[in-house]
């Protein structure tokens, strides 16, 4: 055993004495003989389902006491459903360290413009914590507010010389789409931007390119959800790379019975060996990904992990199965990649909503046929031309919100 190997194991065991503390785990490992348990025999041990979390409430899986609590969060699914954690200061930090694995390498010369949400959301508070480790500033530009409409978002990114900015994917999308419609160049208009990182939505090499693109500067992804924090984080490389000493990462078979095959699409289960708060153990959060060993250029050793959207995306035509990472690639690869669209599954096929402010550049009959070739599934398509998909109108829309005036005086 290496002692790579054996600190994992430390971890691991520390992990176990310390989740029986949560009502959850207390009665669900209340059978089981933890004593002696190592890595190799955690598929022993059950696995967590997210209806597990939802049936033990938002205190469920909290495994210290209240006074060691720094912070709560809280993600709403589509269907309205939490997922909730809860953070010690100290699992603020390492969340923090977590995201310090990506690519960027912050320094302390860099001024990072976040916009992610900063109500309840995880990755803001995670990027703040990546950027005073690094000895980083801020410009907390908060996406899902009226304080920082689009427009605003540009300007300071371009008064401030913000060098790295960090959001989820569609932001940017709409920060580039915001700055042709007041007329700038985005991969022109901010000499001093040097990178972008992205986390909080399916983001394939695709997209990622496309971005990029619009930008002009690298884009680097990071995987994590509300409940684990940050699970991976792309390198120079464009790998993600799953951030070991914090993580133990498992790809099993839909129905969680069993491993798939390495490097093979499945469930992944999701043990966190570093989380305090709220520490969880083979959770199984319906996330699609594969997992693969990684030799990379960059020296960073982690597994490589990918991930392909939420197994209640995943759409099947008989034997052909479609992730969210396969629609999006196919959707991406066209030219030109449209501004916003959206998929509809039907009977024996897709429908696809397509808006782009180029559209002119698009033939229908060879959009179709591009998508229907690499998707293997019959596809119509509908070119929007109105607000459907986006409102332009609104995007440009400089509307701080209004600070309530109190007393007014005599002019
Ligand atoms: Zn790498």
């Amino acid at each position: 055993m290496t002692e790579y190997d054996r600190e994992r194991e430390r971890k691991f065991k520390d992990l176990l004495a310390r989740i029986v503390k949560s009502p959850l785990y207390k009665e669900k490992l209340s059978n089981y003989n933890l004593n002696g348990i190592g890595l190799n025999q955690i598929r022993t041990l059950p696995l967590t389902t997210k209806k597990d979390l939802r049936k033990a409430g938002a205190f469920g899986h909290l495994a210290v006491e209240m006074k060691e609590v720094a912070q709560y969060h809280e993600s709403t699914g589509t269907t309205g459903e939490h997922s909730s954690s809860w953070f010690t200061l100290q699992d603020l930090g390492t969340g923090g360290r977590q995201l310090k694995e990506c690519g960027v390498r912050l320094t302390p010369e860099d001024l990072v413009l976040i916009r992610f949400p900063y109500a309840m959301a995880l990755p803001a508070f995670l990027m703040q914590q990546a950027a005073w480790q690094s000895g980083a500033g801020i410009v907390p530009a908060s996406g899902r507010t009226v304080v920082t409409p689009y427009p605003r978002v540009l300007q300071l990114m371009e008064r401030l010389h913000v060098t790295v900015a960090a959001g989820l994917p569609r932001e940017f999308e709409l920060l580039a789409e915001t700055a042709r419609l007041i007329g700038s160049t985005p991969s022109k208009y901010f000499p001093a931007l040097r990178a972008i990182c992205v986390a909080g939505e399916l983001m394939g090499d695709k997209r990622r390119e496309h971005i990029q693109k619009l930008w002009g500067v690298p884009v680097y992804n990071m995987y994590g959800s509300t409940e684990t924090a940050n699970i991976a984080a792309m390198c120079e490389y464009g790998i993600m790379h799953i951030v070991e000493q914090d993580f133990f990462v498992e790809v099993l078979q839909e129905d969680g019975s069993g491993p798939v095959e390495q490097g093979k699409r499945g469930g992944a289960a999701i043990t966190t060996f570093s989380h305090r708060g709220s520490p969880l153990l083979r959770y199984f959060n319906e996330d699609i990904i594969s997992v693969e060993p990684a030799l990379c250029a960059c020296g960073r050793t982690g597994g490589k992990l990918v991930h392909y959207g939420r197994s209640k995306d995943r759409i099947r035509f008989g034997d052909n199965v479609l992730d969210g990472f396969d629609i999006q690639e196919a959707v991406y690869s066209l030219s030109p990649v449209p501004d916003a669209w959206k998929a509809l599954e039907q009977e024996n096929g897709l429908h696809f909503l397509l808006d782009s402010h180029d559209s002119g550049k698009w033939s229908e009959d060879a959009v179709r046929s591009h998508l229907s070739g690499k998707l293997h599934v019959p596809v119509t398509i509908e070119i929007v031309n109105d607000s459907r998909l986006l409102d332009r109108v609104e995007l440009v829309k400089y509307v701080p919100s209004t600070k309530p005036v109190y007393i007014q005086k005599l002019t």
